[in-house]
């Protein structure tokens, strides 16, 4: 469905990319969207544009999506682009344009998310990682509430903390928070 969205004229986008306004909080029209990520998983990197203006760029979707993929499969799904632009936002937010991100986690086939919740805690039945919606990320160097906090203020999907694995979880489901397995003074708001 993005994919279709991103052939309609690109000239158009250049032209609308103007019109976004230079007090917008964190894209002060910015033309180039970037991410810089370090899957802990497989210790690939990638550094990659993946919108201009107001267009996302379908090559580099894929390689993100790629990137991304369940490391235990090596399926790959591709995900809401709406997310990449909630991790980017985050780097501009917190004053770290285009820094490094670590993704603990991104795509889980259904099986992968079983396996996960047979072995560990904090895993949801129907985790928003099985629609490619969602992904787990620290930055090294960024205190995690930080993040967390941070993530929770741009108010654009679910955020989890998780501070016994140092990690957030973004998504983009609807706007909510949950602490796993807090002490008590993070789980009275904040
Ligand atoms: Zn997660």
């Amino acid at each position: 469905m993005g994919a279709t969205l991103l052939l309609i004229a690109s000239s158009s986008a250049h032209a609308q990319s103007r019109l976004v306004s230079p007090h917008e909080p964190y894209s002060p029209g910015r033309q180039d969207h970037r991410l810089l990520l370090y899957n802990t998983h497989t210790a690939e990197r990638i550094d990659i544009v993946y919108r201009r203006g107001d267009q996302y760029i379908s090559g580099a979707l894929a390689k993100l999506d790629f990137f991304l993929r369940d490391h235990r499969t090596g399926d790959v799904r591709h995900f809401d682009p709406r997310l990449y632009d909630i991790l980017s936002d985050l780097t501009f937010s917190i004053g770290h344009p285009d820094g490094e991100i670590d993704i603990v986690c991104g795509y889980r086939t259904p099986s992968t998310n079983e396996s996960l919740r047979a072995h560990t805690t904090g895993v949801a039945k129907n985790s928003l990682h099985i629609q490619a919606e969602a992904i787990d990320l620290r930055m090294p160097g960024v205190d995690t509430l930080k993040l967390r906090r941070a993530a929770l203020a741009l108010r654009r999907g679910g955020v989890g903390y998780y501070p016994h694995s140092d990690f957030i979880h973004v998504d983009t489901g609807r706007v909510r928070q949950w602490c796993f397995d807090c002490p008590a003074s993070l789980t009275t708001g904040d």
